[in-house]
């Protein structure tokens, strides 16, 4: 049974495969200045070079291609299935306490390192499902290529690289995110508005606003400064906006009066979870008796189209949903204002039913009829769509539910993966619902060395069901 054979092989394997994850995650490769046949630095080229050496010595054909992507084949038949998994790694910070981030540690069945979860780990599993299917002589008709990327965490400018010269596989998955598998990812706008006005003059005026610090993120501070007006009636007027969202005000000074905004911060892809300090700020500025001028009026205009609490959509005509992938999420994520101009980045997720007729349409005439100016640039990211009822989704599934005894259901996500441009590509593994937060991106990072082995064991079910 292949079951058992693919068990017990990935169990023997066990030590080999925490060796070459070891071997990659000692080497720092975040992204640095391009060097002769790195095009995204020392590090990543020196990783890339690492893992097909390690390639190599398992018995695959390698390609370094210009230092952007590696391969490795599995066999010279047809393309058939791609798996495409990165090298590269996000800066570390201070502040780790198993070990250092460069210096692999296995506690138990967690490695611990920079990069063991994302992606170095997954993409040495998926070549342990190859070599698996290889040195258990299982017969293929097509190969399955390694594809290992060293830009994916800064705009993932290896993948144009190699795509502009091999057309994608029939198939392809991404271990770099979740299973049982993401078959939708929502497409997105992020947009900037622009309003400029003559000078604001007369009091009680708007100094300066501002607040969010980057976009994708749901802002969890804002400060204000107005001058002009009575503290006691401002402080009366915060408190009521406070009952209302739950968004907190600090006021600080007198005639000139500072106002500190606290909300609470969460990804842009779940505004719910969080409570927009940009948003909250903008409903008590426009509810403070300022001096009428064009600067005011437009801001108000622009707080219309962006209300507290307002994620879906729906002030600035673009609510939609539909079943396969859920809601529009709409937050604003940064504002700047002062006496002349004010901007604010909108970041939107959109579901498959999203088109730029229906959206970045729709905004931009919203922000006409506000006197804003909505971006030339602003345009949809399209969503990625690969059917849930698709031979390959479902092939995903089964391997899914055939070693975990669970029910694969497919999701959606607010995000992109590596696999968002491929048209048959999907997300799929190597973290497992339920499991421990493996820190990506953080402080002790880690792999579990468990939910890799069987990872790699559900791969090698697919590699077989698809390239057989
Ligand atoms: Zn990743």
């Amino acid at each position: 049974m292949l079951k058992e054979q693919l068990k017990d092989y990935m169990e023997a394997h066990r030590q080999e495969m925490i060796d070459d994850i070891s071997a990659l995650v000692s080497i720092q490769s975040d992204r640095g200045p391009a060097v002769p046949g790195g095009p995204f630095g020392e590090g990543p080229k020196k990783a890339l070079e690492k893992a097909m050496e390690i390639c190599g010595g398992h018995g695959f054909a390698t390609k370094n291609w210009d230092g952007y992507v590696g391969t490795a084949d599995l066999n010279d038949g047809p393309s058939c299935l791609d798996i495409l998994a990165h090298l590269d790694v996000v800066p570390v910070s201070d502040g780790w306490t198993v070990t250092a981030p460069f210096t692999p540690k296995l506690v138990g069945h967690k490695l611990y390192g920079r990069g063991a979860a994302d992606d170095k780990g997954p993409a040495v599993a998926a070549l342990y499902a190859m070599r698996a299917v290889k040195e258990l002589g299982i017969p293929l008709k097509g190969n399955c290529r390694l594809i290992l990327g060293t830009d994916e965490e800064c705009g993932s400018g290896d993948i144009p690289h190699y795509y502009d010269q091999v057309p994608e596989a029939p198939y392809t998955f991404s271990p770099d995110a979740n299973f049982p598998c993401i078959n939708i990812e929502k497409g997105s706008i992020k947009g900037w508005y622009h309003a400029n006005y003559p000078e604001m003059t007369a009091l009680p005026r708007i100094l300066s606003a501002k607040g969010g610090t980057k976009i994708n993120v749901v802002p969890n501070k804002a400060e204000a400064v107005v001058e002009g007006m009575d503290k006691e009636a401002l402080r009366k007027i915060a408190d009521e906006v406070t009952a209302n969202t739950g968004v907190k005000f600090d006021l600080s000074g007198e005639g000139t009066i500072t106002i500190q905004v606290t909300g609470q911060d969460a990804h842009a892809a779940m505004p719910e979870k969080g409570n927009n300090a940009i948003t909250g700020m903008l409903t008590l500025l426009t509810a403070l008796p300022l001096a009428d001028c064009e600067g005011v009026q437009k801001l108000r205009a622009f707080q219309k189209l962006y209300p507290h609490g307002d994620w879906s959509g729906m002030a600035a005509g673009i609510a939609m949903e539909d079943k396969e992938s859920g809601a529009m999420t709409s937050t604003l994520d940064i504002f700047s204002m002062d006496l002349t101009h004010f901007e604010g980045q909108t970041d939107c997720r959109c579901p498959i039913c999203a088109t730029d007729e229906n959206v970045t349409e729709v905004l931009k005439a919203g922000a006409e009829a506000a006197g804003l100016v909505l971006d030339e640039s602003c345009k949809l990211n399209p969503p990625h769509h690969v059917p849930a009822d698709s031979p390959f989704i479902q092939t995903l599934l089964a391997a899914y539910e055939k070693y975990t005894g669970e029910k694969g259901e497919p999701l959606a996500i607010g995000g992109g993966t590596y696999t968002h441009h491929l048209k048959n590509g999907v997300a799929f593994g190597c973290e497992f619902p339920g499991g421990e937060d493996v820190h990506m991106h953080g402080n002790d990072e880690f792999v579990n060395i468990d939910e890799l082995i069987l990872s790699a064991q559900i791969f090698a079910e697919v590699i077989v069901n698809l390239c057989s």
